[in-house]
């Protein structure tokens, strides 16, 4: 636990918010204690392929996956393959996911996506990262969910705003790029923990690191997280 209350900063960016001390020494120990307090940290996106992975995955940007499973219910009904998004009529694929926020842009990507998906893939969603990053929409986050969760392949961290937020406040990265912060959590991660650290740290930021006000006072790693002494002292 740091002694000083640190410096708060003029930046706007939530992982140098203050100036949080380098904390990467004590990741096994933040680690342990998360993983034994949400053992239960399971993605909540409903899916039964690939494609609907990907295509709940790039719905579920700045939205809830209760709201996004309430869409994809009916959504997967009526678009079950790769041509079914390709063909689509763009205002009427627009209003079957209004509801899910920037519905003209996730429709766009998804025609689009889907129809790269024929062309170059078969139909088939690609399994490697490389393959993965090229469709529209879809980044390292997207990507990492497919990989791991559609075909068990475990490339990286999935870095979602909860996890960059938790990370950060932890003292885990000083970075905000996600990309730079998936390398700075794989770099401290064991092999085997790869794919529980996303889910974890969300879970973490849902349930209580929240982005507004955190509820350090119940926080199983409240004695080594540098931010506690921020928060609780406001
Ligand atoms: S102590 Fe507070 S800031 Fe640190 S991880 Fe817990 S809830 Fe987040």
């Amino acid at each position: 636990m740091p002694e000083k209350k640190p410096r708060k900063s003029t930046s706007k960016e939530v992982l140098i918010e203050y100036d949080i001390p380098d904390n990467r020494h004590n990741f096994d120990r933040i680690w342990d204690l998360l993983k034994e307090e949400y053992t239960d940290a399971k993605p909540s996106l409903n899916y039964s392929n690939p494609l609907e992975l990907l295509v709940a995955t790039v719905l579920s940007a700045q939205s809830t996956d209760v709201q996004i499973n309430k869409v994809t219910e009916n959504l997967f009904k009526k678009y079950r393959t790769a041509w079914d998004y390709a063909s689509a009529d763009i205002r009427e694929l627009e209003a079957d996911i209004y509801s899910t926020g920037f519905y003209k842009s996730k429709a766009k990507n998804i025609k689009a996506a889907a129809q790269l998906i024929i062309k170059n893939y078969g139909g088939e969603v690609p399994q490697t990262m490389e393959e993965l990053v090229t469709l529209p929409g879809v980044g390292r986050k997207t990507a990492n969910i497919v990989l791991a969760r559609a075909f068990g392949i475990i490339e990286g961290i999935a870095v979602d705003t909860h996890v960059k937020r938790v990370s950060g406040r932890l003292g885990l990265t000083r970075n905000s790029d996600p990309v730079k912060i998936e390398q700075d959590l794989m770099s401290l991660a064991r092999k085997e923990d790869l794919d529980s650290i996303s889910m974890t740290l969300i879970h973490h930021g849902r349930k209580v690191c929240q982005a507004r006000k955190p509820r350090c006072s119940i926080c199983v790693v409240k004695e080594l997280c540098p931010s506690s002494i921020i928060f609780i002292g406001e």
